[in-house]
């Protein structure tokens, strides 16, 4: 199979699931070179992603395929023994050079632009309703159905982290996408705003930007609450609302607070978020949170019992994002030891994101996992290596270290090439605020210490 084709369907692939999925499981994937046309042959950094992948992805990946090519029925996985295959968190250009023709076949990817993507996910039909947020979903469908023509004009979606506002402003758009395909969708969240506002100051082309957001049908911004303390780009964005407005074009907006509690905005933004109508989404009760847990459940294809969902609900109270975290640690847990979920089971990867039990493991030991799992080779770790990836490891391998045996920061740091406790306590700080958005890298971790203990 050739490049260009890959490249097409994982760029297909990444619009259709969440960004943490992706670079998980998808960004490190190598196309072997194989003869044969109806099989894609993908090499993956380890076994673990391999078998993962083949038990979890396989359809997804041959669904995609099938967009761009006929021919392809079956999908391989081989491990990888080269060093350099797994590339965390780097992030090349993985917008492929689309030919026209497969562009006018593909719907998934019109409605190109250089601005995030909708996720395809986020739609009403996967967000679950309950009377935390039923009134927030009744706004975005009725303002789905009929963009700029009701009185939800702006539409402001405030609520807590976590809780839906992304999933249903994104719903919104996906939803006019398909009843409207020719109205032009803009989605982008306000740091994204601020910062291709002042790249568009330093380029000269703070016209071309405006344009852009003044053509929108419908402007989805999210988080507004970054624009705090911004002056010029609260101004900008000022102007564009009105001509939006004036247009009766539809504006949705989303952040954490309600409108008038909202801290270093203009009075007058502030004034026009509530011309329209501003609902809150509420954290959800128990029912909701199982019906939540069931949901996600379904999607990956895990079977759990109605009590074991409880029992996670009952434990896991603040939101959703968490809830789902979960899900994909169990997932994990249980294709790497080959179990079934049980209430241990879910004790342990509950547990997994509390405290850890104090083991007599060696740092050496520890180091020498991570590498495995990363496939970078030991010494990197120790040395005074910065490529990216080696970083990443070392913070990784020096979390590990802190969260599971008795060592102080100062012996962390001996082991590692003889550096400073502060290196030490910046890089658990690192791993525990990426630990917080990235739910993939958490049972990264549990599976390291699982082979650390097991
Ligand atoms: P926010 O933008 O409010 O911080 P998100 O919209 O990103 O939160 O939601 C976090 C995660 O929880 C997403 O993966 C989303 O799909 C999921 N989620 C939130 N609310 C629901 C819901 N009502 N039904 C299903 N999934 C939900
Ligand atoms: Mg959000």
């Amino acid at each position: 199979m050739h490049i260009s084709l890959w490249q097409n369907i994982i760029s297909s692939i990444s619009k259709s699931i969440d960004a943490h999925r992706f670079e998980t499981w998808f960004r490190p994937l190598i196309l072997n070179q194989s003869s044969d046309p109806s099989i894609i042959s993908l090499s993956a950094p380890n076994q673990f992603i391999a078998d993962f992948l083949d038990q979890h992805y396989k359809d997804l990946i041959l669904s995609h395929a099938t967009i761009f090519s006929s021919s392809i029925t079956s999908i391989v996985f081989t491990v990888s023994n080269s060093n350099k295959s797994y590339q965390l968190y780097d992030t090349p250009d993985l917008e492929p050079q689309i030919s026209s023709q497969i562009k006018n076949n593909a719907h998934v990817l019109n409605n190109t632009s250089s601005y995030p993507q909708l996720n395809k996910r986020f739609t009403l039909s996967s967000f679950v309703v309950g009377p935390n947020n039923q009134f927030a979903r009744s706004a975005a469908l009725a303002v789905s159905e009929a963009p700029g023509k009701t009185k939800f004009n702006p539409l402001l979606i405030y609520g807590g982290v976590g809780l839906g506002k992304t999933h249903l402003l994104q719903s919104i758009g996906n939803n006019v996408l398909s009843s409207f395909p020719d109205k032009k969708v803009t989605y982008i969240t306000s740091e994204e705003f601020y910062l291709s506002f002042i790249d568009a100051i330093k380029n000269n082309n703070t016209k071309d930007f405006t344009a852009r957001f003044r053509s929108s049908d419908l402007l989805l911004m999210d988080d507004v609450q970054f624009f705090s303390g911004k002056e010029s780009t609260q101004e900008e964005f000022f102007y564009i609302f009105n001509t939006l407005y004036q247009n009766g074009k539809q504006i949705v907006l989303t952040s954490d607070l309600p409108p008038n509690s909202l801290k270093g905005l203009q009075d007058r933004l502030i004034s026009r978020f509530q011309w329209g109508l501003a609902v809150d989404i509420q954290p959800p009760d128990l029912e909701i949170r199982v019906a939540i847990l069931k949901k996600k459940a379904e999607e990956d294809n895990l079977n759990i019992s109605e009590e074991i969902l409880y029992y996670i609900a009952q434990n896991i109270s603040s939101n959703i994002r968490e809830l789902e975290g979960v899900v994909i640690r169990l997932l994990a847990f249980a294709s790497i030891t080959r179990s079934d979920i049980t209430i241990d089971l879910v004790k342990n990867v509950l547990k997994g994101s509390g405290k850890v039990e104090k083991v007599r493991v060696s740092i050496d030991k520890i180091i020498e996992k991570v590498a495995e799992f990363y496939k970078v080779p030991v010494n990197n770790i120790r040395e005074k290596n910065r490529r990216k990836e080696v970083a990443h490891c070392r913070q990784v391998a020096m979390y590990i270290s802190k969260e599971i045996t008795n060592n102080s920061l100062k012996t962390i740091g001996l082991n590692f090439g003889g550096r400073d406790h502060s290196t030490v306590i910046h890089a658990i700080q690192q791993i525990e605020s990426l630990k917080n958005t990235d739910n993939y890298l958490s049972s990264d971790i549990d599976h390291i210490i699982l082979t650390l203990t097991n």
